[in-house]
């Protein structure tokens, strides 16, 4: 087994020995549906490859509503398969990587004319229950007019008439997907973040035998072999057929969804909630480490899949739910602190508009062999991982290559080596304590223990790798050195935004320290003064799509 191959001196490693390499897997595509195949492929003993253009969970992997959930909504739709498939993998991904996976009761509140009526929450909450395999100790509560006001003094009063309540499961999405990839990358698989593909290579009867890649950060061209090349690009898989010779396959329709970041003291929500909206949809309301976000819209999208960014409207979209829904919470624009806008990659339904659309995945093969996974949710992403990989194998075995059974419903991600979920917060105190002992506070300690599980135990030690002068605290110069050397932070925003999630959930301190960060990083890194102009101006573009509206 390979050690501590997810770091950027490994990835130099990877990039230079490709040429020689034959690989049984190509992945493209490092969001959580990529990550998840490439942990699926390399533990059934496949040589696996997973390049991803930007940042792992760059794409719609760090822009969801972060929850770990069957979709309660998708009842309404009669998507019964999919809401009882993706609710069953809930509990999966949270007895596997219970440091991202946070059980919550979610408060479901019911007006007169609104979205669900009392028997219709009970109904749905209770074939939700029976279809996710809901825990008896988890499943739906219904609560009266009273108890749902005392439960949440902030709601609005009028018209409402009682509420439901159910566990759903909060995540930092992103961080899921790095726990996925550094599981895959300890269990043999070669994972690149910023390569590029931009082009196929073939045998002489028309099949995929490789790929062209780019690596980014150095435009310098490379060729990597592989007998079955997956095109899990998100959004962006119609672009990267585009690339293959025969052009086929579904159409997407791109939808954008937008979420608000705003401090808890102006809206002090006491659980999360799912609630309707004056236009007939529902938002969640999700209170989290001192924030409380708010979302997402639902609208068609045909700009940059890159960068989509959040327009005025979107944002006034939303303060108008949080308007109708808290009247009293007086929340305006300049409340706003953050905001992340996400691309879902829906397969085109004639007829139907966004919110209608199926949130199902869907796997289709070329004629060149190219074999395309689109749709889909993040919780079911190890399901949808073994389908592909269970498609690829069967191919193998077909050629007399062994290819084993997937192993990932048992399999501990990294940081998730609990024997029970239930340790974690008896874990978080103890390492908090532990870390303390290095001079930090128990409030740091605790934070880097619940932000990196059982991973904790490898931060405990880096204090003596680090060689670079920095003026950064402890706690955080030790979360930068382990994002570069076992994360494969390449840049200041992979830090802020996906390794720490603070872009988003804490401005301040993205200000306070983002100087340090960036001349720890230029140090480690070598960068040219220009370089480290790039990556600066590059940070300050992304505060400035999180804070400022188009
Ligand atoms: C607003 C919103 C809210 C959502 N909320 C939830 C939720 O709460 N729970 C849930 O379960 N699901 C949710 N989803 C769905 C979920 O986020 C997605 O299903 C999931 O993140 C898709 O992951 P992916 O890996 O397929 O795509 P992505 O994360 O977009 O990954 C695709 C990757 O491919 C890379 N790529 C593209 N082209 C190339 C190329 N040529 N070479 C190399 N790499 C390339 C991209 O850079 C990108 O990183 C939500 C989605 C949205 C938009």
């Amino acid at each position: 087994m390979k050690k501590n191959t997810y770091s950027y001196v490994e990835r130099n490693h990877i990039l230079e020995q490709l040429k020689q390499a034959h690989y049984d897997v190509i992945i493209i595509g490092g969001g959580i549906t990529g990550t998840g195949i490439a942990l699926d492929c390399t533990t059934r003993g496949l040589k696996t490859l997973l390049v991803e253009m930007q940042d792992f969970a760059a794409g719609t992997s760090s822009r969801s509503t972060k929850l770990v959930h069957g979709g309660l909504r998708y009842l309404k739709q009669f998507e019964v398969k999919m809401v009882a498939d993706v609710g069953k993998e809930r509990a999966i991904v949270y007895e596997n990587a219970p440091h991202v996976t946070h059980p919550e009761w979610m408060l479901l509140p019911f007006y007169e004319e609104g979205t669900f009526g009392k028997f219709s929450t009970s109904l749905g909450l209770k074939v939700y229950d029976i279809l996710a395999g809901v825990k008896r100790e988890e499943r739906r509560k219904m609560l009266s007019r009273a108890e749902v006001l005392r439960k949440e003094p902030l709601l609005n009063g009028e018209g409402l008439l009682g509420g439901g309540e159910y566990v759903e499961y909060r995540t930092d999405d992103a961080r899921l997907t790095i726990e996925v990839a550094k599981k895959a990358s300890e269990k043999g698989a070669d994972l690149l973040n910023y390569t590029k593909v931009n082009g196929f290579h073939y045998d002489a009867e028309g099949q995929l035998t490789g790929i062209a890649v780019q690596d980014v950060m150095t435009g310098q061209q490379y060729r990597a072999n592989g007998t079955m090349i997956i095109n899990a690009a998100g959004p962006w898989v119609e672009k990267v057929i585009a690339l293959d010779r025969h052009i086929e396959g579904k159409s997407l329709l791109h939808t954008k969804g937008v979420h608000i970041v705003i401090d808890r003291d102006k809206l002090p929500l006491r659980q999360p909630l799912y609630f309707d909206t004056p236009d007939g949809r529902m938002v969640f309301a999700i209170p989290r480490n001192g924030k409380t976000y708010v979302g997402t819209t639902d609208t068609v999208f045909e700009e940059d899949l890159t960068h989509p960014k959040t327009t005025l409207e979107d944002k006034k979209y939303l303060l108008r739910c949080i308007q109708s829904m808290f009247p009293e919470a007086y929340i305006g624009m300049s409340d706003i602190e953050s905001t992340w806008a996400g691309v879902r990659p829906l397969i085109r339904e004639e007829g139907k508009g966004p919110s209608e659309i199926s949130r199902k995945d869907e796997i289709w093969t070329s004629e060149t062999g190219l074999v395309t996974i689109a749709g889909g949710k993040l919780t079911g992403y190890r399901k949808m991982a073994e389908t592909v990989t269970d498609l690829i194998c069967a191919k193998f075995k077909k050629a007399g290559i062994s290819c084993g059974k997937s192993i990932t419903k048992g399999l501990r991600l990294s940081g998730g080596n609990f024997s029970d979920p239930k340790d974690y917060p008896r874990y978080i105190d103890m390492k908090a304590k532990e870390l303390a002992t290095l001079g930090m506070s128990i409030e740091d300690g605790a934070n880097i223990a619940a932000l990196y599980g059982t991973n904790a135990d490898t931060i405990m030690h880096l204090k003596k790798e680090i060689h670079e002068p920095s003026d950064l605290p402890l706690p955080i110069l030790l979360t930068l050195h382990y994002a570069i050397h076992y994360e494969m932070a390449m840049t200041p925003v992979d830090f802020f935004m996906r390794r720490t999630g603070a872009l988003f959930f804490d401005m301040n301190w993205v200000q306070t320290w983002k100087k340090p960060v960036m001349d720890y990083m230029a140090h480690v890194y070598n960068w040219t003064p220009e370089r480290k102009e790039e990556m600066a101006a590059d940070l300050e573009q992304r505060i400035a799509d999180a804070t400022e509206a188009v």
